[in-house]
């Protein structure tokens, strides 16, 4: 029996890591479960799996939550807690076995650190906490002998690649791209383009955050930041192609030029269990790949011209210590300002490169969790009075 705890449950990840445990009774089974806000889908969660641990973003949720249950359910639990302690409680149970960080942000951040220290394995499903701390994480877990198991497709899918090779034999990894909405966009019609077209992808059902940043390709960006992490390799050593069918989840390519692919369905259920069974591999409630009417695949580069997002990313990661924390937390603000309709879209790029260049030369300290979010904390504001610069200028474009 493999026994999970769930970080951020009732998101688009929570609800498909459900969905596995659903799938195989008495194989694994879910010993807590964190949420948000969204109090009536964890009352459903409860009643369905039974966790002995609860936790959500705040107390009057937590008690919400707790209000609404059936007796049976409630007589099920034996902690709970709001908050960051919340999601400490859930990642450090004595009986977890694996931790699946799901949760968006950087709220988990002191969770996953306490479940690495407390000997569980990591799936990962969250980006930011490897772009904000992927040093200190992957020491961490190095120091303890902990598994980090990627469940971001992309990088599941190298994990996948990888297994068995020693880095030695690696030349580059390719992560591949669908190159979201806007990939036949032309250039100047992007300063138009609104978050109801921004957020209709074409191959995988997200949230909306990581929609946008699909369309901006932050997300590729934040994705080669996390691959850097998560495999040791630097960023000239990690590329990225377009593949718009998005049936090609990523690839390795080793010294001798033989390139190792991982395919399958669009459905992020194959990378949660993949991460949950590791190094086994059991049946799946995954539709399988099907070529019957023929399956074509096309993979071209990106247009750096289109994706500016990409070029700072790279550009953070190889300017290394603070630059990804201001890079993330940049693009979080100007993310939501552009879902309010406060920015443009190609205002986005524009905010996270002036408010990275405002990082340039400063000292910023990231070698603390504390340090780190002091410096998330900078970059936002920064990122907010620019919004704002943007904003009274109409909509924002690049400068
Ligand atoms: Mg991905």
């Amino acid at each position: 029996m493999i026994r999970v705890a769930i970080l951020g449950s009732t998101g688009s990840i929570g609800v498909s890591a459900l969905d596995v445990v659903s799938a195989h009774p008495g194989r694994l089974a879910v010993v807590g479960l964190a949420a948000g806000g969204n109090v009536a889908l964890m009352q459903q969660q409860v009643e369905r799996l039974r966790p002995a641990v609860v936790a959500m973003a705040t107390g009057p949720a937590l008690a919400q939550v707790r209000d609404g249950l059936s007796a049976a359910a409630t007589a099920q639990i034996r902690e709970s807690a709001p908050g960051r302690e919340g999601l400490v409680l859930v990642a450090t149970q004595p009986d977890v076995d694996v931790v699946l960080c799901a949760c968006s942000g950087t709220e988990a951040l002191e969770a996953v650190l306490a479940a690495i220290a407390a000997g569980k394995r990591i799936a990962l499903a969250n980006k930011e906490v490897l772009v904000m701390a992927g040093s200190l994480v992957m020491r961490a877990a190095a120091a303890r002998g902990v598994d980090v198991l990627p469940v971001d497709s992309e990088h599941n899918a190298i994990h996948q690649c990888l297994a068995g090779h020693p880095p030695a034999h690696v030349r580059r990894l390719v992560l591949t791209a669908s190159g979201g909405p806007f990939r036949k966009t032309p250039a100047a019609a992007l300063a138009e383009v609104t978050a109801a077209d921004a957020l209709s992808h074409p191959t995988w059902k997200m949230g909306r955050k990581i929609s946008i940043d699909s369309a901006t390709m932050m997300n590729k960006g934040l994705e080669v930041i996390e691959a850097r992490w998560l495999f040791d390799l630097p960023p000239d050593r990690i590329d990225v192609v377009i593949h718009p069918q998005s049936v090609v989840h990523s690839m390795v390519e080793f010294v001798d030029g033989s390139l190792l692919a991982q395919l399958g369905v669009t459905d992020m259920k194959l990378p949660i269990q993949y991460a949950f069974t590791y190094p086994d591999r059991w049946d799946s409630p995954v539709p399988r790949l099907d070529w019957q009417d023929g399956l074509d695949l096309r993979f071209e580069p990106p247009e750096r011209s289109r994706f500016p997002c990409l070029t700072l990313a790279y550009a953070a990661l190889r300017a290394g210590g603070a630059a990804p924390v201001v890079l993330n937390a940049a693009n979080e603000v100007a993310v939501a300002s552009f879902l309010e309709g406060r920015l443009g879209f190609t205002g986005i790029a524009a905010v996270v490169s002036e408010v990275l260049s405002t990082a340039v030369g400063r000292a910023l300290d990231t070698s603390s969790v504390a340090a780190i979010r002091e410096v998330d904390a900078w970059a936002r504001r920064a990122a907010g009075v620019r919004v704002g610069t943007v904003e009274s200028a109409g909509r924002g474009t690049i400068a």
